[in-house]
């Protein structure tokens, strides 16, 4: 059964005093930055606020952990997305030789988390969309949806003159689409 605390509030403090058997205070800030004090049944009431109040910048330090490791989380995906960007961008520049005949400049590269298709081609706008799910699949896999995209530039569709113009750089490029399908 759950204790139900008392909420108090010390010297600016919040927090939530427990009476539990123990024999010790023992003072514990959660992840969300909420206080709580754990004190001996016969512990006065001021004490266990005096002693809260005096572990004030303990508090406040751990708080700012806590609320740092939240943020931390918040980063760790941003690099995720630019670390794909970055990928991406590589293989797109990586193969724009193949195309410059095709098209005038290295594409714009868009990154986007989409759920029905790995790639998009906009011949006028001049721009790549790449999944950004991609980054999780081989090499060899991401070559082959950027490639597809280039051959848009040359040919709307995906008929035979479409898979020419694949297979002019990718010979292998069925077993490269295979790898996409595996997941
Ligand atoms: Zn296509």
């Amino acid at each position: 059964m759950a204790e139900i605390g008392q909420n108090r509030t010390t010297n600016g403090i919040n927090y939530t005093l427990f009476y539990k058997k123990v024999r010790n205070l023992n003072l514990r800030v959660h992840r969300d930055g909420t206080v709580a004090l754990s004190v001996p049944r016969r512990c006065p009431v001021r004490e266990a606020d005096a002693f809260v109040a005096s572990k004030a910048a303990w508090i406040a330090r751990a708080q700012a952990r806590m609320a740092a490791a939240e943020t931390q989380d918040i980063v760790v995906n941003t690099i995720d997305r630019d670390d794909a960007a970055a990928l991406f961008e590589e293989v797109v520049r990586r193969f724009y030789p193949y195309f410059s005949h095709r098209v005038s400049r290295v594409p714009d590269l868009l990154v986007r988390d989409m759920t029905s298709r790995w790639g998009v081609c906009h011949p006028t706008k001049q721009r790549i969309t790449l999944n950004l799910k991609l980054a999780a699949y081989p090499p060899e896999a991401l070559e082959y949806v950027v490639v597809h995209e280039y051959a848009h530039f040359a040919v709307a569709g995906h008929g035979p003159d479409f898979r020419a113009e694949v297979a002019r750089v990718l010979p292998d490029w069925k077993a490269r689409r295979a790898l996409l399908r595996r997941r």
